[in-house]
Parts: C-alpha cells; structure tokens; sequence
C-alpha cells in the first residue's frame, strides 16, 4: 500500500538488507536446493524432548512464567556450568532465561552499551551482533581474524582498546569458520582485559560442538573473564530445536541487574512449557555428552564427500559449519557463487562475505552440515559434479 500520508523514515539501520540466511534459504526453496546455507539440522529433535514440553503444556503451564525464567530451568543451568566449567553461578541472581541467543546478546549490549561507546567485535563475525551495537548507539570497532587460519590476533585486539571500549564480542566455537579458541587464547585475552573496564560478551552457542577431542574454552573456566562476562548460550543449537528459540545468560549479580532491567521490557518472559519441558530433559547429561561424536561423524562424512571435489577444505574445529575455499572451482565473487550454486548445481551455502562490514572476498563460503546423512550425500553428489 503505498499512500502519501505515510511519514517519511530514517532508517535507524540504513545499510542493512534481509539477511544472506533467509535470502539463500528463500532461494533454495525456489530452487529446490539441498539448502546447507542456514544454520539448522533437517532432523527430528528426541521425541522424548517433545513428550516433557507437551506434558508442561498438559499440566497447565501455559500462563507469564517468572520475568528471570522458570527457577528449575534456572537451577539446570547452573548446575551444568558448575559441572562442565567448574563455576558456580547463583541461579537466583546471575542466570537468565531468554528468547534464544540472538535476544541474549542484543539486551546485554542494549543494557551496558552507552552512546558513542565502542564494542570490539572480531570479523567475521555473527551478522546480529554489528547492528545490535548500532542500535544501542555504540560505535563497532571491527577487528579481523587472522586471514586464512581465523585466530585471534592479540596484538590487534590490544591496538584497538581505546578508554571508550565498553565491551568485547567473542564467539567459540566459531560461526562461520568452525574454529575452537585454545585455553591460552582465553589465557591471553585474559590479561589484555585484566588492567581495563572493558566487559566481555562471549557467544557460546556452539559450547558442545567441538571435536577431535579439543576442549570447549568457556569464558566461565576464567575467573578474571567470568567476573566480566555476560555468557550466552541456546538450547536451539544444543537440542536441534532451533525453532524453540531459548537459551540463557549467565554473568555476575551487577551485570545479570541491568541485563534484567532492559529484559523485562524487550521480551518480558520467555515460553513457559518449553522452559518446563528442558528443565526436566536437562537432568540427563546424555544428550550434550553425545553431541560433539553425533556431529564429529557428520562432519567426517562431509569433510571426505568434499575432498573429492575441487574445493579447498579448511580446518573444521567445531560448529556445524564446514568452510571451502572454492578458487579452483570458480571465478566468480562469494555471493554469486553461491547463488550460482544453488540454481545451477542445487546446492545452497553462505558466502563468508555477508560476516564482514565491508563485505571483504576471500574465496570461501561456508556449508551446514547439521543435516541427515541422505542430504549430505544428495549435496555431495551434486558438488561432486564441480
Ligand atoms: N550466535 C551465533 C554465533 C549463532 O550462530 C546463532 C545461531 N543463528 C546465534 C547466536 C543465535 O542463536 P538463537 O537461535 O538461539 O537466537
Ligand atoms: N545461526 C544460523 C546461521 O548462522 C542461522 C542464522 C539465522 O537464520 N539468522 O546460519
């Protein structure tokens, strides 16, 4: 509809578009592509997951939980941080259910992040998390990985500490590069950190993602990082229910108060049987105990499937995410490969590209491998034309 009585807008986020996940996930719908682009299994989650949120539902859990999350689901979490990372979090005051990640991490920048305030983020990097600083009225300060190997690189990360830094985005195991931060790393973002203000956002999304016998680092091993972390993680990830849309938020008392304050008037509460539901599937630690061999086997099919091919394979640490490197494949730019993969071989993957403010082409993009085995192998035997 367009009438002329319409206010003009100022877009408050002038340069950004739909996002390359559902633009690649509505084009390989199109298409009909086997689509590995969007982060997302195309398998069932344990229907046992399924029976627990049904019976919360059943028994009338349907009305406004608690604004902090339901206290059982609370206490889950933090017996397993306690468990898996040896700290304890008091899950009264410092643990806080929300709707996914993606609201965890925008209400804890909305909550800490004052105008003109700078955040680091290392690119490539989650495409929510530049916008988020934006919206806040914080200024992104974009550091990048080390070119080819996706590490940290310290030295640049110290540069960019100015007296407005208010915080720093981390985020392994990796999306889009699958890489696994190591405990020095951790150890060494430690001590830059030590002697300033600045506080610390880790993503830890992909926290039982990570193979090869690597450990996952979480911020929360490190007392001098956990005393300024916000840590957030899904249960969409580590249940394959990503649809549900619930993870959480652990940090100090302080922090956990103004996280809260912006909270309660973002999102308020979050779905009250899906809380019940895993709260009482959380008290088996199978599950995640299981996930990093589940997705080590898939990742090892893959990884063969495209050794076969003309792509270069880059490391794959941790993630679902598996990135090639495709200059022996095609000449042309990420993103029209990708398009072009998807209509041509019927093939979908996301260029590294759309993780970059500026859009920077190295020749890679990145593949989901959280699918069945039979759409794996479909999407090798179309990639194996190449
Ligand atoms: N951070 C990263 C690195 C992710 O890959 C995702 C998944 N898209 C999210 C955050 C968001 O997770 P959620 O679906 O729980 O909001
Ligand atoms: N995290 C998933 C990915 O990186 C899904 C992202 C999304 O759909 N916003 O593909």
């Amino acid at each position: 509809m367009t009438n002329p009585q319409t206010p003009l807008l100022q877009s408050k986020l002038p340069a950004v578009g739909t996002t390359i996940f559902t633009v690649m996930s509505t084009l390989a719908v199109e298409k009909n592509a086997v689509n590995l682009g969007q982060g997302f299994p195309d398998f069932q989650c344990d229907p046992k997951l399924v029976d627990v949120v049904t019976d919360a539902m059943k028994q009338g859990l349907n009305q406004y939980p608690p604004m902090t999350g339901v206290p059982v689901l609370r206490e889950a979490v933090a017996a397993k941080i306690a468990a898996l990372y040896g700290r304890e979090y008091n899950a009264a005051s410092e643990i806080t259910i929300t709707a996914g990640a993606t609201q965890a991490i925008i209400t804890a920048i909305l909550a800490v992040v004052h105008a003109g305030d700078e955040v680091i983020v290392l690119e490539p990097c989650y495409d929510s998390y530049v916008p988020n600083i934006e919206l806040a009225g914080g200024f992104a300060v974009r550091v990048p990985l080390a070119p080819g190997t996706f590490r940290p690189d310290f030295d640049r990360i110290s540069a960019a500490i100015t007296p407005k830094t208010r915080a720093i985005l981390i985020n392994s195991p990796h999306n889009p590069s699958g890489t696994v931060w190591t405990r020095n790393e951790m150890l060494r973002l430690q001590e830059i950190l030590a002697p300033t203000q600045v506080l610390l956002i880790s993503d830890e999304v992909y926290e039982h993602m990570v193979f090869d016998g690597q450990q996952h680092q979480s911020a929360a091993m490190f007392p001098d990082l956990a005393a300024r972390a916000f840590i957030v993680s899904s249960f969409g990830k580590t249940y394959h229910v990503t649809g549900w849309k619930v993870g959480y938020v652990a940090a100090p008392t302080s922090m956990t108060n103004e996280f809260r304050k912006v909270h309660q008037f973002n999102v308020f509460t979050v779905n009250t049987p899906v809380q019940y539901g895993i709260a009482a599937y959380m008290a088996d630690p199978t599950p995640y105990q299981q996930l990093p061999a589940f997705y080590q086997r898939k990742r090892d099919l893959f990884r063969s499937g495209l050794a076969r091919t003309r792509f270069k394979l880059l490391p794959g640490e941790g993630t679902y995410f598996q990135c090639v490197n495709i200059s022996d494949v095609s000449g042309l730019s990420e993103t029209e490969f990708c398009k072009w993969l998807t209509s041509e071989i019927g093939v979908a993957a996301i260029p590294l590209s759309a993780f970059y403010g500026n859009g920077f082409d190295q020749r890679v993009v990145r593949f989901c491998f959280a699918k069945k085995d039979e759409t794996l192998n479909a999407a090798l035997e179309r990639l194996a034309k190449l």
